[in-house]
């Protein structure tokens, strides 16, 4: 059993809701309309910490995870190591689609079932037959072949391939 805490729960108004300090503190969501890449891109700027490292701080980009991140910056074609602020618009850009699309992948998927996670109705997701790099260490990478390799960001467990993510 995962006795990780990862959630709270929370019954309030509205106005209540933008009082508490954990959710005023956060940063924009990846899924919302207003999120495009000019918002990432400003994100960025002036940050010289790993890419994958600033994707997972909640105050800059809410709700993205580690699975998610590796599997976005393996989309975008991104080493998880570069400077946030290396990135061009047209890298942000990518990042930016990449984002989306494993979001939406997952949710499509109903979710990342790795060790018990289920959803609200109890139901193993199937997302994770579709990850490209997270989990995959030393497997070949599905675009080159390339051994994915594993380094640690920020304290995290981080998948890439040392070939396609520049
Ligand atoms: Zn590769």
């Amino acid at each position: 059993m995962d006795t990780r805490r990862f959630g709270r729960l929370y019954l309030a108004g509205e106005a209540e809701l933008k009082k508490l300090p954990c959710l005023r503190d956060l940063g924009p969501e990846p899924l919302d309309p207003t999120f495009d890449a000019a918002i990432l891109t400003a994100i960025f700027a002036g940050r010289r910490r790993p890419l994958k490292q600033v994707l997972l701080d909640q105050h800059l980009v809410a709700g993205l995870g580690n699975i998610y991140t590796d599997e976005a910056l393996f989309a975008a074609g991104l080493d998880p190591r570069r400077p946030a602020a290396s990135l061009n618009p047209e890298e942000a850009a990518r990042l930016h689609g990449a984002i989306r699309a494993v979001l939406e992948q997952g949710i499509a998927n109903h979710g990342t079932s790795i060790r018990d996670y289920v959803d609200g109705s109890g139901h193993q997701g199937s997302n994770q037959d579709h990850l490209q790099v997270y989990g995959r260490t030393s497997q070949p990478c599905p675009r080159c072949g390339q051994p994915l390799e594993r380094v640690r960001l920020g304290g995290r467990s981080t998948h890439f391939c040392p070939r396609c993510q520049v």
